[in-house]
């Protein structure tokens, strides 16, 4: 066996913190109108979706992301029927909430159309056609931009979006404006939910800004860590609603959910599982409540890197 790979993709998290990944062959590495993308195949993780030098997701554990992401929030509505995703890129989130019967409707909003189409292409184990289903509706525009024309309410919308890099598109779509527009499109009982970024001990402000920057519009807000092991370090995920608390579902409520739903197939999430979100461990809880940042349109958070977040004034 070759120990020792020729070509490397490494992942800095912080100036002085890598992962390595061994690379087997590349599929896409081109720069878009908004980002760098490489699609690769790593030898451990097998193919991996990379957006500006970081790991998006990676064949091995997507479903972990994924499910994570989608489930919570979508069994915590009763008949979700509209969905809107903003960016999305795989397709793997769009394949997720289309196994709810009820929706009737899932927009899957993405800035960046040359991301998409080679996501389809190279990633059908993620998206498996759900671009292609007819209650999808795929539109290619900023994710702001379409919140603010559109007249619709949804149920679920879901932020599946990078992180806030200083020169990325994204970071205009974590601040307390942008989450105001959110609250605006989401029904009575509707729910919010993104990925909030890294979990790990030394690096918990940009997930703490994120849950406090929700607070300020949304009465209830959990956020909770996941492993995912090809990110390397530790993730997070949040929802947020008006009125709808998705702790009150028992264990058992949450798989007679999934079970009438005919949601049978997944690897992470279940009635079990739903009851962690609740109980997340003590520094997290501890940063959560004396990190009180604001992210604000005109003082969003923005990064270069993991361990280099700064304000910009
Ligand atoms: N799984 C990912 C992660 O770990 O962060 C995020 C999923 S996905 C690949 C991110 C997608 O968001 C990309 O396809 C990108 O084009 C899209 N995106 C970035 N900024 C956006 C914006 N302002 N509006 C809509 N989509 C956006």
């Amino acid at each position: 066996m070759e120990l020792i790979s020729p070509h490397w993709h490494i992942e800095f998290y912080a100036p002085d913190e890598a992962h390595m990944r061994g690379i087997v062959s590349i599929y896409a590495s081109e720069k878009t109108a908004f980002q760098k993308v490489e699609i690769i195949q790593s030898s451990h993780y097998g193919k991996c979706l990379i957006l500006d030098g970081h790991m998006q997701s990676a064949q091995l554990d997507e479903f972990i992301y994924h499910e994570n992401l989608v489930h919570p929030a979508l069994v915590s509505v009763d008949s979700p029927k509209k969905v809107l995703i903003i960016g999305g890129g795989e397709g793997a989130t769009l394949f997720e909430v289309l196994k709810h019967p009820s929706v009737e409707k899932a927009w899957m909003i993405d800035i960046d159309e040359h991301v998409v189409n080679l996501c389809e292409k190279y990633l059908p184990e993620w998206h498996r056609g759900s671009f292609r289903d007819p209650r999808t509706i795929l539109l290619f525009e900023d994710g702001r931009a379409f919140l603010e024309k559109t007249k619709e309410i949804f149920d679920v919308i879901i932020v599946d979006i990078p992180e806030p890099i200083e020169s990325g598109p994204a970071y205009l779509l974590y601040t307390a404006e942008f989450y105001q527009i959110v609250a605006d499109h989401l029904s009575k009982e509707g729910i919010v939910v993104l990925q909030s970024g890294c979990s790990a001990e030394k690096e918990l402000k940009c997930l703490a800004a994120i849950h406090h920057t929700l607070r300020q519009v949304f009465p209830l807000v959990y956020s909770w860590p996941v492993n995912i092991p090809s990110f390397d370090i530790p993730w997070s995920f949040t929802m947020a609603s008006k009125s709808n608390d998705s702790k009150r579902l028992k264990q058992s409520q949450v798989d007679e959910i999934l079970r009438n739903r005919g949601i049978r197939d997944l690897r992470y999430y279940d009635g079990e599982i739903h009851q962690g979100i609740f109980f997340i461990p003590k520094y997290i809880r501890m940063a959560l409540n004396t990190n009180l940042e604001i992210i604000m349109d005109n003082k969003p958070l923005t990064y270069h890197m993991i361990g280099e977040e700064k304000n910009s004034e």
